[in-house]
């Protein structure tokens, strides 16, 4: 069994981030498997280095260790031959479609707008696709992907049409995250991914991008989430509002780790305690199901 962590390094970690984290290392180490930490840095208008380190902190701080650290901008070759692939197949095309277009349109099933396909005859220029402005998308196959992950969630869904056509390289230039992710997981044999749920929608595209590339397709779990309250009693998904920074003022490593396992439900009472102490008790069966408000 070998998985990952791969956070986004688009700001501070916070304790979302760290329970993903956690959860990760957890399944990876109770069953004798491999974890490895992949630093999702492609989003250059948003990454920033010092980001990368302090997460590579706060999961030590955690007590948690890695069996290898990639770092994703490392590895632009591997997604670019992906692209020449998916160029060969006929299967990339230009598109120059607004954000405000599809926000006419229909919802797709991870909350954004789906995007119907509109530039689907539109033709790379001939030098391919490296040489267009415009976000490159892939043509999917119509093909229904029939999933339920290893924690029952029920992802299928037929991607073309309910999502659309992903987007492979962005307008300026990025590797856009369906397919970084795809090709990474596979030249690290990743056997099993799990991640938040708010990922979850995306499983079958990167199913199909999967099946285009000859890749792979791991086994699938996705943990619940902690929310936020804001303004309005609105729930959202956990982000900045306490950042590492803060949190190591107010928890040490030991401390924070209880607080996360009596979160997740792993601990009756948020007692201090090691990732590894965690292990011995450590299921899937007792982790929480629900997405929890943070209430710390
Ligand atoms: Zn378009």
């Amino acid at each position: 069994m070998i998985t990952r962590f791969a956070p986004s390094t688009t700001g501070e970690a916070h304790p979302g981030t760290l329970l993903s984290a956690l959860l990760v290392w957890l399944d990876a180490r109770a069953r004798g498997g491999r974890v490895g930490l992949r630093l999702e840095d492609l989003d250059t208008t948003r990454t920033k280095a010092q980001w990368a380190g302090q997460l590579q902190e706060a999961c030590a701080w955690l007590g948690l260790d890695w069996d290898g650290v990639v770092v994703q901008s490392d590895r632009l070759a591997a997604h670019e031959a992906a692209l020449d692939t998916l160029a060969r197949q006929g299967r990339l095309y230009p598109c120059r479609c607004s954000r405000a277009e599809r926000m006419r349109g229909r919802r797709a099933p991870d909350g954004g707008w789906a995007y119907d396909n509109l530039c689907r005859a539109r033709q790379l220029p001939a030098g391919g696709w490296r040489d267009t402005p415009d976000a490159i998308r892939v043509r999917l196959p119509d093909d229904r992907i029939e999933l339920v992950d290893d924690g029952g969630l029920e992802l299928s869904q037929a991607p073309a049409r309910e999502m659309g056509d992903p987007v492979v390289r962005r307008r300026d230039g990025v590797i856009a995250y369906q397919l970084a992710v795809v090709v990474d997981d596979a030249d690290a044999q990743i056997t099993d991914v799990i991640r938040g749920r708010d990922i979850a929608p995306s499983t079958a595209t990167q199913i199909l991008l999967q099946r285009l590339l000859g890749l792979a397709t791991p086994r699938y779990r996705h943990h619940f989430l902690l929310l936020e309250t804001h303004g309005g009693g609105k729930l959202a998904k956990l982000h900045a509002s306490l950042p590492f920074s803060e949190l190591r003022t107010r928890f040490d490593g030991p401390a924070f780790c209880g607080t996360l396992a009596h979160v997740a439900g792993l601990l009756e009472r948020p007692v201090a305690c090691t990732p590894r102490e965690l292990l011995a008790t450590f299921d899937w069966a007792r982790v929480r199901t629900d997405d929890q408000v943070w209430l710390v």
